[in-house]
């Protein structure tokens, strides 16, 4: 990818997209396209080709998507589905239309089965039932690693999947109740400290696993797969690390200064009890995270977006 090729980076205002966009010009690449949602609405077949082939990108990094945590994956199913196929299907198409040199696309670590052992292996994909809770979003989600590979088969498209795990960092969606854990607790844990709330609750009963990447991290290795890899295998993106919620919000905790205490809510969904990522194919090819979790938290804290920003989902 030569520093002057031409770059559409879908879902640049997103915190994926974003993150991948500061990568890229901090490596000089030169030539970003990017269009926000009200210029271009990736839904809209027409408006899509309309935009490949007056743009004709050469590389894509397709981490436009509708995404969101826990509760806006049950509340808004149908949505999760129509918005993130027809955005893929789109991009992807009109990517093998116009001779897109490679493309990435952005899956995640909810398409693994819910019941899969750990750390989970990229071929345990399609090996068992789905976490009910997303269900909807990681089938939009398959189906785009399955889009990448049937492409790649039929037509000798150089499209590649990364598998994210749960992805932290600037730009990240606060909301109250849409929102994923992390982001959630961080501003929940705050605004006690600042109203002074005697507790803080906690969904679920904080015994299910996770891991987090700092998305830096994230954009790091998506330009490392876009330069180093073309397979048609997905390729798991994490720091090989999990902790569990109830000890995440005690880092939060911490790291917020708050000093009231954590109320489990139990009635409140856990989800998928571990979801933790093999990352040995990527560490093969030379890559690993460097941003640390009390660290990376420390620094999005700092910035306090929240307080800033109007919320959207
Ligand atoms: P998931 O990783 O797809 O299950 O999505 P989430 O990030 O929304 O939730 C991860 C875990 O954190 C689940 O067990 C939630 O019940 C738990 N959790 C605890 N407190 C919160 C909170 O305030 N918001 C969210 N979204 N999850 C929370």
């Amino acid at each position: 990818m030569e520093l002057s090729a031409k770059i559409y980076i879908a879902g640049h205002r997103g915190m994926v997209g974003s993150a991948i966009e500061r990568r890229l010009r901090a490596a000089n690449y030169q030539n970003l396209v990017t269009r926000t949602s009200q210029e271009l609405d990736l839904r809209d077949q027409a408006a899509v080709a309309d935009f490949f082939a007056t743009e004709r990108p050469e590389y894509v990094f397709l981490a436009a998507a509708h995404v969101g945590g826990i509760y806006a994956n049950s509340t808004y199913p149908s949505d999760f589905l129509y918005d993130n196929l027809m955005i893929q299907a789109n991009i992807l198409q009109q990517s093998y239309v116009h001779h897109v040199q490679k493309l990435l696309f952005l899956g995640s670590s909810c398409i693994y089965p819910r019941l899969a052992s750990q750390p989970l292996r990229e071929e345990y994909l399609l090996t068992g039932s789905l976490e009910q809770t997303n269900e909807p979003y990681a089938i939009a989600k398959i189906a785009g690693v399955k889009q990448c590979q049937a492409y790649r088969r039929q037509h000798g498209c150089s499209f590649i999947s990364a598998i994210p795990t749960n992805i932290y960092g600037p730009h990240d969606n606060y909301h109250a109740q849409n929102s994923h854990v992390l982001p959630a607790l961080l501003r929940k844990f705050h605004e006690a400290r600042m109203n002074e709330s005697p507790t803080v609750e906690v969904w679920g009963t904080g015994t299910p696993r996770r891991e987090f990447l700092h998305v830096d991290d994230l954009a790091d290795a998506c330009l490392h797969l876009m330069l180093r890899y073309d397979g048609s295998e997905p390729i798991n993106v994490g720091t090989g690390e999990d902790i569990s919620i109830a000890d995440l919000a005690r880092l939060i905790q911490r790291i917020t200064g708050y000093r009231g205490k954590l109320r489990f809510n139990a009635l409140m969904p856990d989800g998928t009890p571990r979801k933790i990522l093999d990352v040995s194919k990527l560490a093969s090819m030379g890559w690993r995270a460097s941003i640390a979790l009390d660290k990376g938290l420390a620094s999005v804290y700092a910035l306090a977006e929240w307080e800033s920003e109007p919320q959207s989902m």
